[in-house]
């Protein structure tokens, strides 16, 4: 994508107060660098030891979004300097990150990840599972002390079929009123919604997203 075409969508998204994540995953620095010179701040990593590498190369006002699963044993290598973690998708890995958390004395914020699509393949939380994890939290309030949950993540389906992707977000977006209403009425800081890519974003604002990755529109296809 030229400069342009960046800036026009950058832009686009300020307007409508979405928040613009660079998945750069798979692509060298080289490519992160140009985005950053044209003022993106905001990148996303699906695998640990590629943020961590391009964490230590990069400027350090870069916000580093981890996007893709993430292992228990993986979480100390980010702790420090992850600015969301987009993809927490079990009771687990939630007290993995806040026991990292309180060692370095640092509060992390992060996602609960939904599954929402029809592919039995992605990863994230049902319905059950997330009231169970927020009802557990709620009822404990000494439990999160180093994290804080600032909304949900979630991916459409691999299809074709437009009306399925946008009931798929709709439903996203009404669990996240769900959570708000029933789990954080008083928390200003459960505001986030992350939905959409390249393929689907469109859609995704429309149906209230207010934080997009977006890889290859920005990037090229990955190989
Ligand atoms: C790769 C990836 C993206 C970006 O996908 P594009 O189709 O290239 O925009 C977004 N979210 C997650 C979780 C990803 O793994």
């Amino acid at each position: 994508m030229d400069q342009q075409t960046f800036q026009a969508l950058a832009e686009e998204m300020k307007q409508q107060g979405v928040a613009l994540i660079a998945v750069s995953k798979t692509k060298p620095i080289s490519a992160i660098e140009q985005l950053y010179a044209w003022g993106q701040r905001d990148f996303g990593e699906n695998k640990v030891q590629e943020m961590c590498t391009k964490y230590e190369q990069m400027a350090k006002d870069i916000h580093w979004h981890q996007i893709g699963h993430l292992q228990t044993n993986k979480v100390k290598y980010i702790i420090a300097f992850v600015a969301l973690i987009h993809s927490v998708d079990s009771f687990k890995l939630l007290m993995e990150i806040e026991k990292q958390a309180a060692k370095i004395g640092r509060l992390v914020p992060v996602l609960l990840q939904i599954h929402i699509a029809t592919e039995e393949t992605k990863f994230g939380l049902d319905r059950a599972e997330l009231v169970e994890i927020l009802e557990y939290a709620t009822a404990n309030n000494n439990l999160l002390k180093h994290v804080q949950i600032r909304g949900l993540m979630g991916m459409s389906s691999l299809t074709e079929n437009a009306e399925q992707i946008r009931s798929e977000f709709k439903a996203l977006n009404d669990l996240f009123t769900f959570c708000k209403n029933s789990y954080f009425l008083n928390k200003p800081s459960f505001n986030t919604l992350s939905m959409g890519m390249s393929g689907d974003y469109p859609i995704a604002i429309q149906e209230g997203s207010n934080m997009v990755r977006i890889g290859s529109l920005l990037f090229g296809e990955r190989h």
